[in-house]
């Protein structure tokens, strides 16, 4: 037992995982000898893999989560100066591409201890120049996606999930990527499930997905449409067919040390946050919130003491603070609260006891 205040063992825990799967030189053996192209049989199957894992008809791989939201955004109708609504506190990484097109990111606030889309706020955003709205679940967590899409469908609007951190969320005993018009995933090293750089993008819509298909490969080279090379490498189809096979060990063992420290973490100034009904999170990482105070000063004590988090890693705050967003500045309380409450705790496999138990004293010695 450790007294408050006092952490005893000096430790640096890593917040990297590094993927790796026994079949990863196999399926890359298999891309050398069938291509390496992103028009090869082996994204062909990769992409195939995927569909019949989430039970989602189209999917389509792309060259990085990025791409994804870009690609998702030839999914829906839109012209340029239209708007697209989002969360103030997802990662720049969602709005840039936005930007990118010519079309103006609207920010809409968050509901309170969540990073789904409060619908009272979307009410107050939605203009009749709204083409979409975008849904970022953060750090596996589900949100409200179910009725946010009826909400969307109301209003005659589509509705992305950026699902980069939400591989195999669920929620109401489906995948939480089913509750939108199109879903879209990184796979960069650092997320749920690494092709070290890649993404990709899910319908079951299928004129979606030939106008989404046809943007990642230059408009299909007919001079009719625009469009750019999009697509996914062979060789990281190779490894992401190898990793998709990884996926439930992860979520068994990211649930077990979340499992772990929940059961041993008795520090009455936090707690976990609270996941909504019916929602299951996959474990990408634990998010920690304070109850009363600074949050920050939590991000602070568990970075003194070894315990990596991505918030002090990015210093995640509402998207309008930086100088390329300060014209669509709005003030939406319940997001700039939730980043300033949070801290991650990494979950990943190659935690070892000795992280974990480190990872309880850490949190249990904070005294505010
Ligand atoms: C990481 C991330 C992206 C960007 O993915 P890349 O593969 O790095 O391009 C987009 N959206 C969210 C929510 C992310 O976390």
């Amino acid at each position: 037992m450790s007294a408050p205040g006092v952490v005893s063992a000096r430790r640096q825990i890593d917040d990297a995982f590094r993927h790796r799967h026994p079949d990863d030189e196999l399926y890359l053996r298999r891309a050398l000898e069938t291509g390496l192209t992103g028009t090869a049989p082996i994204v062909e199957q990769y992409e195939r893999k995927i569909s019949e894992r989430y039970g989602i008809n189209h999917v389509l791989a792309v060259s990085s989560g990025s791409a994804a939201v870009a690609v998702a955004l030839e999914g829906i109708d839109w012209e340029v100066g239209d708007e697209i609504i989002v969360p103030p506190s997802c990662p720049i990484c969602t709005v840039l591409p936005i930007m990118a097109r010519g079309l103006k990111p609207v920010f809409c606030d968050v509901r309170p201890h969540n990073f789904g889309l409060d619908p009272e706020d979307l009410a107050r955003v939605v203009s009749p120049r709204t083409r979409g709205i975008i849904e970022v679940p953060m750090w596996g967590y589900p949100s409200r996606a179910d009725e946010l899409w009826s909400i969307a469908r109301a209003l005659e609007l589509s509705l992305i999930l950026d699902l980069a951190h939400c591989h195999v969320t669920r929620l109401n005993g489906k995948w939480l990527a089913e509750f939108g018009d199109i879903a879209c995933f990184s796979t960069h090293e650092g997320k749920f499930m690494s092709t070290g750089e890649g993404g990709f993008v899910m319908t079951n819509d299928a004129t979606r997905d030939a106008r989404m298909r046809a943007y990642t490969r230059f408009g299909n080279l007919d001079g009719k449409k625009v469009g750019l090379n999009y697509k996914l490498g062979g060789l990281q189809a190779a490894v992401g067919i190898a990793r998709l096979d990884a996926i439930d060990w992860h979520l068994e063992v990211r649930a077990r040390n979340r499992q772990y420290l929940l059961e041993r973490i008795n520090n009455p100034l936090v707690r976990e946050l609270p996941i909504v009904e019916g929602g299951v999170i996959n474990g990408y990482a634990l998010l920690m919130q304070v109850v009363r105070g600074d949050g920050r000063r939590f991000v602070e004590h568990l970075d003194a003491h070894g315990v990596p988090s991505d918030v002090k890693k990015y210093d995640n705050q509402p998207l309008y603070n930086y100088p390329l967003l300060a014209d669509r500045q709005r003030d939406c309380r319940n997001a700039r609260e939730l980043l300033r409450s949070l801290t991650t705790i990494p979950l990943h496999p190659q935690l070892s006891t000795e992280d974990l138990q480190h990872i309880v004293a850490t949190v249990n010695a904070y005294v505010g």
